[in-house]
């Protein structure tokens, strides 16, 4: 009986994850999804907690600690989750997502223990009939936990450290062959261990600790416009790691759970590698875009013109249709509301209103979409980029706030710039570009934009949040 309830438990959770990541697709279904897949972990959770009984036919043990832990993780992740920040979002990711590495890395060292009475004969390889059939797959599994749940746990704390500003950009000296030597030393390692060569548990420590270096030199050196896809690398690696930890307890659900994130994490990955042009082999070896941060585009030069926030709001009112283009310092500013109040006022011109939004625009994929939601923007008005790029030509403004890298033409041209081959949104296409932002400051690749000296730009300089209310009043005043 209590064994059919676990394997109902497994069933719910199994399927609530399916459907919700399933509703995560969607914005206006994306919370309601979150919140069902939340349910079905809880009750895989409290079934494996309550239900479950080893080959003795005992329960858990230790449940003061399990729910210690519970309730300290619930209660930390719940403060950190409610104070954090819009525009702080990716490192909260990043630090989810290393925690997910650092248990699967805890479940190998775990497992390792348990089974390390067994190998501390090496013989056992050769001598007990069978054992080496027995031990292989498990000790396989063990090591493809440590050693991706060691790299992924490693790999986010920096992702998290640069993405907060505390770590620069670091390339080494051969950084590719440094990153590739320790990869193959740890590959034959592990191979050495598992096929009996070299049994001893400074091997296992070894490959434990030279993953974590890897994780570490992996994400060093990336920087640029790159982040996002190396984030959503390392969220499919702690996806692959987790499903070891399923494999190992023989648990469909984390199985389940582990296999969806790994391939969902993998999928995006192929799909943003596609949209910024760059090859998912110089991702692993790590060396992309941020050794290159910061010399190409520069040396662009001109004249800009600047433009008042009343001749804007004249332009925007006689205007047929305007394109907002949401960028990272719309986040910064927390100006999603003031923005919506300003399409609601234009559209009651009789002003068509749409919003382009770029993959990797802001700090998070899909973070425009959150910020909009927050503010009751409907959905259909957000277009993604292939879709709203035809567009631009017959668009009489395109009003960019707080975007820069995802509009600099010099990913389409200049071979040079760090960003070169990223697609990016056409707004040069369009009649009018105003550019919002407070400086002539650059973006996340540290780039100059030599949109900004086109003829057809004007600047409108200040912050997001306070331009867009002077616009607002204006509009409302005219
Ligand atoms: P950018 O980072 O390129 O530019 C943002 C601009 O906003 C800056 O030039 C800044 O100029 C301006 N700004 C900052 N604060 C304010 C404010 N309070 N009011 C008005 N403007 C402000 O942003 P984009 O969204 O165009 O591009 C995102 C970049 O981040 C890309 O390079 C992307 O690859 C990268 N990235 C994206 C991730 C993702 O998953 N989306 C993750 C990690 C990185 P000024 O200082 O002059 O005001």
């Amino acid at each position: 009986m209590e064994n059919n309830l676990l394997v109902l438990s497994y069933l719910i959770g199994s399927l609530s994850f399916i459907i919700g990541l399933k509703m995560l697709g969607k914005p206006d279904s994306a919370r309601k999804g979150n919140l069902i897949a939340a349910f079905g972990m809880a009750v895989a959770i409290l079934g494996t907690i309550f239900l479950y009984k080893s080959t003795d036919g005992t329960h858990l043990r230790n449940l003061e600690w399990i729910f210690g832990a519970l309730i300290l993780g619930s209660v930390v992740g719940t403060v950190i989750a409610k104070r954090v920040q819009m525009t702080a979002m990716p490192q909260m990711v990043s630090l989810f997502n290393g925690m997910g590495g650092a248990c699967a890395m805890l479940i190998s060292i775990i497992e390792f223990n348990h089974i390390q009475f067994l190998l501390s004969d090496e013989s056992i390889f050769t001598m007990i009939p069978g054992s080496a059939e027995i031990l292989q797959p498990r000790l396989i599994v063990i090591f493809a936990g440590l050693v991706i749940g060691a790299i992924s746990f490693a790999g986010s704390m920096i992702a998290y450290g640069k993405l907060d500003g505390k770590i620069k950009d670091i390339t080494l000296p051969g950084q590719q062959f440094i990153n590739i030597g320790l990869l193959v030393v740890v590959l034959i390692f592990s191979i050495l261990f598992i096929t009996g060569n070299q049994v001893e548990s400074w091997v296992f420590y070894l490959v434990l600790s030279l993953s974590l270096l890897y994780g570490i030199l992996f994400v060093f050196p990336i920087g640029g416009a790159d982040m996002p896809v190396v984030i959503s690398l390392l969220n499919s690696f702690t996806g692959v790691a987790a499903a070891c930890g399923g494999f190992l307890y023989d648990n469909q659900v984390m199985l389940l759970g582990g296999i969806l994130v790994g391939s969902a994490g993998t999928i995006l990955t192929l799909v943003m590698c596609k949209a910024m042009n760059r090859s998912l082999l110089n991702v692993i070896i790590g060396n992309f875009g941020g050794s290159k941060a910061g010399t190409g585009g520069d040396g662009v030069e001109g004249t800009i013109k600047e433009i008042s926030a009343s001749d804007t709001a004249m332009l925007m009112k006689y205007s047929k249709k305007v394109i907002v283009v949401p960028g990272y310092g719309l986040a910064v500013a927390q100006a999603q509301h003031a923005c919506h109040e300003l399409e609601e006022l234009l559209e009651k011109e009789g002003v068509e209103v749409k919003y382009a939004i770029h993959p990797v625009a802001g700090r998070m994929p899909g973070h425009m979409n959150v910020l909009l939601a927050e503010s009751n923007v409907p959905y259909d008005k957000l277009l993604e980029m292939e879709e709203i790029n035809p567009e631009f030509a017959s668009t009489d403004v395109v009003l960019v706030i707080g975007a820069n890298d995802v509009v600099n033409p010099a990913a389409r041209s200049d071979k040079d710039s760090p960003i070169y081959g990223m697609p990016i949104l056409d707004v040069d296409n369009a009649q009018q570009i105003i550019i919002m932002k407070r400086s002539m400051g650059k973006g996340y690749a540290g780039i100059q934009n030599a949109l900004f000296f086109d003829p057809k730009t004007s600047m409108l300089f200040g912050d997001a949040k306070k331009t867009l209310t002077s616009l607002v009043t204006e509009l409302k005043n005219s």
